[in-house]
Formats: structure tokens, C-alpha cells, sequence
């Protein structure tokens, strides 16, 4: 088996992990790689093709991939490895990956940080009565297939959830000429920002629903429609209230959870609160410092989801 050395090796190469690998670099880390299982570095960003990113760091709008291409050069710039298509396994000591070009990897080193991001909650996690029907998808796996994959998902689509991904989705899909029939959301206030409700539901006509909640799902093949009833004051659908929306879609944008498989793995101590790691600014784990030493003021921009040393 190939094995690597390097002195902090970031897994995940999300805007968190490109952030966290030039600052190990500029704070004197020698040999610092990324590890990403994705074919590019940017994360998720490289499919949030909307305008809006890069106001506060860049003082210019970017689109994600814009954003995250500016993060992916001045890391290399300062001469961060990576290491794509390469999956992380396990980590402890060191990492165990699988890359699709050099087989099993094990990569060394002295610090590790944990970038890995979240997925998306699905229709599994909010349990949702009726078939199963193709036809359902989370709003991020939507805008991966369209933004990156260019395949259209359907044509009258109604979506859970009005956090910003599900109220972005409601906009690009429209401009892809499809009919979104409704944002449904349970909580009677909106999840995501107001700038989005107004820039991408009503500017396009779209109706957000709120204290409202998709019922069941009905369809054979594909989704054929879905039932939408209002909830109460304990989020409990009025059956009286209930109405057929006629569609062949089901966008579910309903909450992110983190990756901590790695995490959970590695005996990281995880958060009741977050459902993530335990973490802090101001890590009281030994935290490894090169030379020049970590400033407060350089520590606090780390953006890492969780900086963790190797024992
Ligand atoms: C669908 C969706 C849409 C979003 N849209 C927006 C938006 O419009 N604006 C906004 O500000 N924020 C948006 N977000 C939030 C966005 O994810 C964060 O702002 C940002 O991408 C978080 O960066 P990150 O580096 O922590 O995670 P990510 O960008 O998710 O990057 C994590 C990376 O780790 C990699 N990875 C995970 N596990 C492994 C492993 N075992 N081995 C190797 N690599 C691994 C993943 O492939 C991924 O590239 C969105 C999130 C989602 C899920």
C-alpha cells in the first residue's frame, strides 16, 4: 500500500478544508494535503451556480464555483497538495483512503482537520406516509443533477421546506421551465432568508405555504401528485384542510445533517446540540503549532469544522 507523509492533511475539500489548508500553509505547516473524494475541489459550492458569494471576503458577487475556484488557487499557491477521487475511510493515527488511481492509500500525519461537510436530510429522516415512487429528491441532489449534470429533474414540482436551498431550487427550476406549484413549509414562519422568499418565490409567483405539510406521496412509477394539509399549533395536519397538488416532483429541502461517520469513527465526542463534533475557537486538545507560531488572530479564521491532533 502507498503511503503518504505530510504535516496536517485536511479531509475534504469544501471551501472549509481549502480555507483551513492554505491558513496550516501560511502558518508554517510544510506538508499540507487535501483529500477529497469529489473529482473537484469547491464542495458543494461548485453547484451553487447562483450569484451571491464572495461579497464579504472578496468585495465582489461570485457564483460558488467562482468562490470556491479563488480558494482552490491560492491554496496551491501556497503549495497545498490534493489528492482527488480519493475517498477517506477511516481515520485515527493516520488516514486510510481509497483513491480511484492509486488504490488504497494510507496518508501520515501530525494533524488532522475534518472538513467533511453535511448531506441532506431525506425523505427517510422526516418520514413521509405513502409509495415510493421515483420522483423524490433532496433539493441539493436536484441542483447537483441540473447545475452540474444538466438533467432536468421533472416538470411540476412542489417543495418541503423553505429553507434557502429549497426557495434557490424553486427559482432555477422555473427558469428551467418547469412549474413549481408551491414551497410547503410546516413552521409558520419562513426557514431561509427573506431576500430569497422575495428574489426567488415572488418574483416568480411562487406560493409559499407556510404551517403547512406534505401528507403522503402518491404515485406507482413516478410521483403523481402529493397531499398538502395545514398543521396546527403542535405541527399536526388538519385532516379537513387537505388538498391534492397534481406533480410529477418532490423536492425535500428539510434540514442538513453532518458527515460524522470519519468523526464518529476517530471517537470524536459529538454535540446533542449540533448532531456534530464537540468544538470550540479555542480547541482545549493540544493543537499542534508550527513555526511561526498560530496567532489568535490568524487561529480564529480558521473555518475548520473540527482541528483534531493525531495522539
Ligand atoms: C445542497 C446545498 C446547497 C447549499 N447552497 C448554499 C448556498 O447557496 N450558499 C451558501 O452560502 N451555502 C450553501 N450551502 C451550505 C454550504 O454547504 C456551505 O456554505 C459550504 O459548502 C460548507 O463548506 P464545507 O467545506 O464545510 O462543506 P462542503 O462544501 O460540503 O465540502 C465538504 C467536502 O468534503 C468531501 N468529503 C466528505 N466526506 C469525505 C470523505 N470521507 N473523503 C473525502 N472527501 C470527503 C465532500 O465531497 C465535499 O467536497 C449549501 C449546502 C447544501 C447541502
Amino acid at each position: 500500500m502507498k503511503v503518504l507523509s505530510y504535516d496536517v492533511a485536511v479531509i475534504g475539500g469544501g471551501p472549509a478544508g481549502l480555507a483551513a489548508a492554505q491558513t496550516a500553509k501560511e502558518n508554517g505547516a510544510q506538508r499540507v494535503i487535501i483529500v477529497e473524494r469529489d473529482t473537484a475541489l469547491g464542495g458543494i459550492l461548485q453547484q451553487c451556480i447562483h450569484p451571491g458569494f464572495g461579497l464579504t471576503y472578496f468585495k465582489e458577487e461570485l457564483t460558488g464555483p467562482e468562490y470556491a475556484a479563488r480558494f482552490e488557487e491560492k491554496a496551491l499557491a501556497a503549495g497545498v497538495d490534493k489528492l482527488l477521487d480519493a475517498m477517506v475511510l477511516e481515520v485515527g493515527k493516520s488516514a486510510l483512503l481509497c483513491s480511484t488511481t492509486e488504490g488504497l492509500v494510507r496518508v501520515e500525519y501530525k494533524s488532522a482537520v475534518l472538513a467533511m461537510g453535511c448531506r441532506e436530510r431525506t425523505r427517510g429522516n422526516i418520514r413521509i406516509p405513502g409509495t415510493r415512487p421515483a420522483g423524490i429528491f433532496t433539493a441539493g441532489a436536484a441542483q447537483r443533477l441540473i447545475n452540474r449534470q444538466n438533467l432536468m429533474v421533472g416538470k411540476q414540482v412542489v417543495i418541503l421546506g423553505s429553507g434557502d436551498i429549497g426557495m434557490i431550487m424553486a427559482r432555477r427550476l422555473t427558469l428551467e421551465g418547469a412549474q413549481v406549484k408551491a414551497v410547503v413549509e410546516i413552521m409558520p414562519y419562513l426557514a431561509g432568508l427573506t431576500r430569497n422568499r422575495v428574489q426567488c418565490l415572488d418574483d416568480f409567483g411562487i406560493p409559499l405555504l407556510l404551517s403547512h405539510t406534505v401528507t403522503r406521496i402518491v404515485g406507482k412509477e413516478r410521483v403523481e401528485g402529493v397531499y398538502v394539509a395545514a398543521v396546527d399549533e403542535n405541527k399536526r395536519p388538519i385532516s379537513e384542510t387537505e388538498e391534492f397538488f397534481p406533480c410529477d416532483t418532490l423536492l425535500l429541502s428539510v434540514g442538513l445533517l453532518p458527515e460524522n461517520e470519519l468523526s464518529k469513527g476517530a471517537g470524536v465526542k459529538m454535540c446533542p446540540v449540533t448532531n456534530g463534533p464537540v468544538v470550540n475557537q479555542l480547541s482545549r486538545l493540544p493543537f499542534r503549532r508550527f513555526s511561526p507560531p498560530v496567532t489568535s488572530s490568524t487561529s480564529t479564521t480558521l473555518p475548520t469544522t473540527f482541528r483534531w491532533r493525531a495522539p
